[in-house]
């Protein structure tokens, strides 16, 4: 499910974000063990630190979302 919308989507139209030892990665796979947070295409531009730190009860800098988002963008578009 998608953390903006709530529409209900399956997993391979979804992006995944998972806090692993402390970090917050992308998670391509889709695989990595820890607290998720899913998003769908539509909702990326929504993507910010405040749904991040409410997900994974932390604080990320910008720049820290911003290079998430690289990774997310890359990884999408080299499949
Ligand atoms: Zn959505």
């Amino acid at each position: 499910m998608c953390v903006v919308c709530k529409q209900r989507l399956s997993q391979k139209q979804l992006f995944r974000f998972v806090k692993n030892s402390g970090q917050i990665i992308f998670d391509s796979r889709q695989k990595i063990q820890g607290r998720g947070l899913y998003i769908c295409q539509d909702c990326i531009n929504k993507l910010n630190t405040k749904l991040f730190n409410r997900v994974f009860k932390t604080t990320i800098s910008d720049e820290k979302l911003e290079t998430l988002k690289e990774v997310m963008i890359d990884t999408k578009t080299t499949k």
